[in-house]
């Protein structure tokens, strides 16, 4: 650390302690002594892992780390994970450093270079694939740099992205739709009368069983 380090010794000690710890632990620890610091040693800290630990993508988007570009613009930045799902699993980054694809004004630049390579991966590798984004730590998320996968799909490949569907009541369903609802402008939709209605209903559940079966995801 640079001469000027205005943590004591102990401290250091203590801190150095704290990183060789497995995660859970290190955050039980981590807490506590930031707390016991002055303020001059918490913005030291805070500068020093700047420096020392820059965000993996940003590195990669900067050039510091090689990869296998398979996409780039002024903005975004797609190669080859390392530790691919599968064979061609391709990572799409926006260069700058953001968290959270709500983040971005436009996503739509986003999903459709991701897009283009679920093309590619038809036309070339000849099979399907997912792309997959995750916001949040609850979602999966483990790097603090927006990611977006697309992720080759092959019969039997063991990547596990399936759920059981969760019967959640209809007045619990009703208050998630007041809650989420986006509201724009009307759209002109078919409005059916209520025979009509129940026809188009039994048609689809039908239609939705037999694909339920068929498809896991
Ligand atoms: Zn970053």
């Amino acid at each position: 650390m640079a001469e000027n380090n205005p943590l004591t010794e102990e401290q250091l000690k203590e801190l150095n302690e704290i990183v060789s710890l497995p995660p859970e632990k290190q955050k039980e620890r981590l807490g506590p002594f930031l707390k016991s610091l002055n303020p001059e040693q918490t913005e030291f800290l805070k500068k020093q892992q700047g420096q020392g630990q820059e965000c993996l993508f940003c590195a990669i988007a900067n050039k510091k780390i090689e990869t296998k570009i398979i996409y780039e613009d002024n903005n975004y930045l797609g190669f080859l994970d390392v530790n691919p799902a599968n064979k061609g699993h391709v990572l799409v980054i926006p260069k700058e450093h953001i968290s959270f694809s709500t983040q971005i004004d436009d996503a739509g630049k986003l999903f459709n270079i991701a897009n283009n390579m679920a093309k590619k991966i038809f036309d070339v590798l000849k099979t399907g694939s997912n792309i997959f984004v995750a916001n949040g730590a609850e979602a999966g998320q483990r790097l603090n740099h927006l990611v977006v996968h697309v992720i080759p799909r092959f019969e039997n490949d063991n990547i596990n992205l399936t759920w059981q569907g969760k019967k959640i009541d209809d007045k619990e369903m009703g208050e998630m739709q007041k809650k989420l609802r986006i509201e724009v402008e009307k759209p002109k939709v078919k409005e059916y009368n209520p025979e009509e209605r129940k026809n188009e209903e039994n048609k689809l559940m039908k239609m939705y069983e037999r694909w339920n079966k068929r498809v896991p995801l």
